[in-house]
């Protein structure tokens, strides 16, 4: 057992890797000094990477006993790689940071602290700002931790990042949730535990391009939602009850203006406009339906979350 793990999901980082070796390096040499860290290891997980990821890695991991790496069959994503990373690991204190120099392994001194000397069993952190990203961008993201505030029971942070250090029982409890669709933001909340929060400020990636679109990170906010609460399901339920109570009032209106006024012009114009409404409410309802419907289809086939072709 080491002292500490860091785990390295690597999807493309021929360019980031090199860089992210050599500061993972030196921030090593710094804890062995300041935190007793005598051993460690650092696990990258290769997420089916078509540049040169691996061939770097090996290379790395031939010359340095602490390097292993973990080579997926094809990419099965970020959540995946981090999952079979952490079950991996064998470190008493586990980090989870990304190649791209994003997360400042720097940091990883003070998060030590936090578990050490105040007895906390998980560090996180957080972005302060969302500056350097795109305004639309931004705002649909405060959008969906607003909403996601609203319907989990669990409190997703905004602008959490990955970037994490864990005790060796937070990790444990973390791949005891061996859920296929992974929204981690949700999971590492839902374990609990006493959490301590670092910000710090935004930074450019060190070499290489992002991998999310904007289509990718709309997709992965459903999935989040719908991965923690059934909230949604309950709408469909609400909708149609508030149109049930609306549809009355309207007949009782209808049939006394009928008594008292006999048939006045029909309304077809409004008619099309309900049919619309209801079609499109029921419409959505199924959808909600589906999605919930989906996770279900995809936890009971019961696939394996990756598949590994080679290791170290
Ligand atoms: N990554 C991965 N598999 C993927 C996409 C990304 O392992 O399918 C890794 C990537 O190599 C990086 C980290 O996850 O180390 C974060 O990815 P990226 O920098 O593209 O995301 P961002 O920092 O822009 O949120
Ligand atoms: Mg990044």
């Amino acid at each position: 057992m080491s002292d500490l793990s860091l785990v390295v999901p690597c999807k493309n980082e021929e360019e980031s890797i090199p860089f992210f070796y050599k500061e993972a390096v030196s921030v090593l040499a710094q804890l062995a000094e300041s935190h007793n860290i005598k051993s460690s290891e650092i696990i990258f997980i290769d997420d089916g990477s078509d540049d040169k990821t691996l061939e770097i890695i090996k290379e790395l991991a031939k010359n340095d006993i602490r390097v292993h790496y973990i080579s997926f069959s094809r990419n099965f994503g970020k959540e995946a790689a981090l999952y079979a990373g952490l079950k991996r690991s064998k470190g008493k204190f586990v980090a989870t940071l990304d190649a791209d120099l994003q997360d400042p392994p720097e940091m990883l001194s003070q998060m030590l602290d936090a578990l050490t000397k105040e007895s906390f069993d998980c560090a996180a952190t957080r972005r302060a700002t969302r500056s350097g990203e795109p305004v639309v961008r931004s705002f649909f993201a405060r959008c969906f931790y607003k909403l996601m505030a609203k319907l989990c029971d669990i409190e997703v942070v905004d602008g959490a990042r990955d970037f994490r250090l864990m005790s060796r029982k937070y990790v444990d409890a973390v791949v005891s949730l061996y859920e296929k669709s992974r929204f981690s933001k949700g999971i590492f909340p839902w374990v609990g535990f006493k959490t301590k929060w670092f910000s710090y400020d935004n930074r450019e990636r060190i070499a290489g391009k992002t991998k999310w679109s904007f289509y990718k990170l709309f997709l992965y906010s459903l999935d989040g939602i719908t991965a923690f609460s059934v909230k949604p399901l309950m709408l469909a339920s609400v909708l149609g009850f508030i149109s049930v109570i609306i549809s009355f009032f309207l007949i009782v209106f209808i049939v006394v203006r009928k008594i008292l006024f006999g048939d006045p012009v029909a309304g077809w114009a409004s008619m099309v406009c309900i049919i619309l409404f209801l079609g499109g409410l029921q419409l959505f309802s199924i959808g909600i339906l589906g999605q919930y419907l989906s996770k279900i289809y995809i936890e009971t086939k019961n696939r394996p979350l990756f598949i590994v072709r080679e290791e170290k």
